[in-house]
């Protein structure tokens, strides 16, 4: 015992010092990390976090303005209040048109990057994303289109990229393969899912993996896997924040994720990886009033403000009780920054690209 919590004690030493971990090593970081007795490793933990964020992004958080632009989706994934199988779900999509309005209404709040998100909506094909890509693109060439719309084929992807998507970020969810189909449809797979961030890679976006804290039957072994394979693929973004459960999913009943886990999982992501772009998700805003200020004092450093019409922002709701449903977009954008200098960062609204090393 005594020598299994020194053993984390070293683990954490390890990682502050620049050490590249094993899996095993994860696994038992994870395992124990959060124990009583590990309170000043963790400690030093976050503020190793903390200094290896600002030798890259000094003080900035970079905003993202995020467009949910559907609530429709064919898939049926165990964890999402917009699966396919919500029956009670109410449904909404913006057409083209809105989802320019609102891209317009970020740039002149000053954003430099539109996330455009959604449930996997077939009304949204190659087509129509590509006037809408092409129609931001050319009134605003200085903003960065972001997608996360779930998979698609390498060549929508192709296309995509093409008509100037420049990022896209798909969580992996989990990277264990079991995991994965316990959180899952039978019809979807791992193996898609990481051949589809494989492709995103190879076809020149800036890609976004992760997953969600505390999701049914995630164990030490599964996010020591995760942590692996961020150490290993290196994306450019990476979200994490808490599982909330859905009262019209199967995992209506079960335990949300925490506060403690989050943020110690985002500092240990900021030194496997400490050129990400990791933001403070609202999941982790809603299980705490103060959950995005904890995640950049653990190492995040993005946030993203919801810019979709204020008339439909309920009905996106992946989980219950999700915040930032009642504002307009400059509301939330001030919401944020007051968050954001209340500890001391600055709130930067450029396109917030990815340093590379
Ligand atoms: N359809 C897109 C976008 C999904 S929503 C896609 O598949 O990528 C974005 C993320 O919200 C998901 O990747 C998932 O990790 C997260 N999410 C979904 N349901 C959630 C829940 N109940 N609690 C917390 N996060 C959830």
């Amino acid at each position: 015992m005594i020598h299994a919590m020194s053993e984390v004690d070293d683990i954490i030493g390890r990682l502050t010092d620049g050490e590249t971990l094993d899996e095993g090593e994860f696994a038992a970081l994870v395992a124990h990390g959060l124990e009583p007795e590990h309170a000043e490793s963790r400690e030093r933990l976050r503020r190793a976090a903390v200094e290896a964020r600002k030798s890259v992004y000094g003080n900035d958080v970079y905003v993202r303005g995020l467009v949910e632009i559907s609530s429709y989706c064919r898939n049926n994934c165990l964890y999402c209040g917009i699966r396919a199988g919500n029956a009670t779900a109410d449904r909404y999509r913006l057409s083209p048109d809105q989802i320019l309005e609102c891209a317009e209404e970020g740039y002149s709040l000053g954003f430099r990057t539109v996330v455009l998100q959604g449930g996997e909506d077939p009304f949204f094909t190659d087509a129509v994303l590509e006037g809408v890509i092409k129609a931001i693109k050319s009134s605003h060439p200085d903003v960065a289109v972001t997608l996360s719309l779930g998979e698609r084929g390498r060549e929508s992807f192709a296309r995509l990229r093409e008509a100037g998507a420049d990022r896209y970020l798909l969580r992996h969810e989990t990277a264990d393969a079991d995991h994965y189909a316990r959180l899952h449809p039978k019809e979807m797979s791992f193996e898609n899912r990481m051949k589809c961030l494989a492709d995103l890679r190879e076809l020149g976006y800036q890609v976004g993996c992760g997953f969600m804290v505390g999701s049914p039957g995630q164990t030490s072994a599964t996010l020591a896997k995760d942590l692996a394979f961020i150490r290993d693929f290196r994306p450019e973004m990476c979200g994490i924040g808490p599982f909330v459960p859905h009262h019209a999913t199967p995992f209506a009943s079960e335990p949300r994720g925490t506060v403690e886990m989050t943020c110690f999982l985002l500092s240990v992501i900021r030194l496997v990886h400490p050129r990400v772009l990791l933001p403070a998700t609202t999941a982790l805003g809603t299980i705490d009033p103060k959950g995005r200020e904890k995640g950049i004092l653990s190492g995040a450093n993005v946030v993203m403000p919801n810019l979709s019409p204020v008339a439909v922002r309920r009905k996106y709701e992946l989980y219950d009780n999700k915040i930032c449903t009642g504002e307009e977009s400059a509301q939330c954008r001030f919401c944020l920054r007051r968050r954001v200098e209340s500890i001391g960062y600055r709130l930067v609204v450029d396109r917030g690209d990815y340093r590379a090393g």
